[in-house]
């Protein structure tokens, strides 16, 4: 009888939108004791509007931005979106690139007119002790926006702040797990104050920031060596090598292909609140085979 209550799942699933690439992921699910779930694009909608640009010495606004969104043209990271749409809304021309590089969990670099511009993380800019305007960083940190900084010549020509909305079904998911008695962890890319203003909106008390991406295995790995189960959720390339070392990999329907093709479950309607449907559904399909 085993295949058939299989098959009937996989067309239950399919209704309620989890797409099952990996079974054996899928009868983790009802045995979890932790669900890490990265915040921008997961926990988040990862749509980033930009708030404030805040240009250094020479650099007005709209040159720091033309920097910026002409090589963020290159990335698809969700802050890359936000800020080539506001310099199109703006109607500021972006110029050509060339040299693109992206370095996950960093940043991205490129020449424009024949000058080096990065667009980077406030780890890159302290890892090279740089120069910026700290106050202003921690005020706009602390509102939950996402702080990025242009340098052209290795010099700060700006910052960009940009705002993400946090997804209220995220709120209502780790409510519900809590209720299951399953932990729920918070593992991001972003800086901490960002990640902590996010993580109580939430209800989450773990939380983990300014994690690059194989850290974000390493910190998967420690969490199974406490002997629990635990799935990750996540949508992005730099979360990749955390769903394949987690229990169960998760990936948002709407995120990148890596994602989608690293986890064992898809949620098709980019809903975290799907994941407690999985778990449901899991303990449904396997106390029918036991
Ligand atoms: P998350 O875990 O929040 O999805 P990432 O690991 O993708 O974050 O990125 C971490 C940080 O690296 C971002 O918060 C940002 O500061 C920087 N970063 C990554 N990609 C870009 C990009 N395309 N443009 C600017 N900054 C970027
Ligand atoms: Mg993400």
């Amino acid at each position: 009888a085993a295949p058939l209550v299989v098959a009937v799942s996989t067309s239950i699933s399919a209704k309620k939108g989890l797409l099952i690439r990996n079974r054996t992921g899928f009868e983790d699910a009802r045995n979890l004791n932790a669900i890490v779930f990265d915040k921008t694009g997961t926990l988040t909608k990862g749509e980033f509007g930009i708030t404030n640009i805040v240009p250094n010495n020479e650099y007005t606004e709209e040159k720091v931005l033309q920097f910026a969104a002409s090589i963020e043209q290159n990335s698809e990271h969700p802050i890359a979106t936000g800020i080539v749409q506001s310099a199109k809304d703006k109607g500021i021309e972006l110029r050509k690139v060339t040299d693109f590089e992206s370095i996950t969990g960093k940043g991205i670099q490129g020449q424009v007119d024949g000058q080096k511009v990065n667009v980077v993380s406030p780890r890159y800019i302290n890892n090279n002790k740089l120069n910026y305007d700290q106050q202003q960083f921690n005020e706009l940190s602390e509102e939950g926006k996402t702080v990025v900084f242009v340098l052209v010549e290795d010099e700060l020509a700006g910052m960009i702040a940009l705002a993400d909305m946090v997804r209220e079904t995220a709120k209502e998911a780790v409510a519900t797990l809590k209720e299951q008695g399953i932990h729920s962890i918070m593992l991001t890319g972003d800086n901490k104050k960002v990640a902590d203003w996010v993580a109580k909106q939430l209800g989450i008390e773990e939380v983990y920031a300014e994690v690059l991406p194989d850290d974000k295995a390493n910190q998967i790995k420690k969490i199974k060596e406490k002997g629990w189960k635990v799935a990750m959720t996540g949508d992005g390339v730099n979360d990749a090598p955390a769903l394949a070392t987690a229990n169960l990999g998760i990936a948002i329907g709407a995120g990148t292909d890596v994602a989608m093709e690293t986890a064992d479950v898809i949620l098709v309607r980019s809903n975290p609140n799907d994941v407690v449907a999985l778990i449901d559904l899991s303990k449904k399909t396997y106390r029918k085979l036991v």
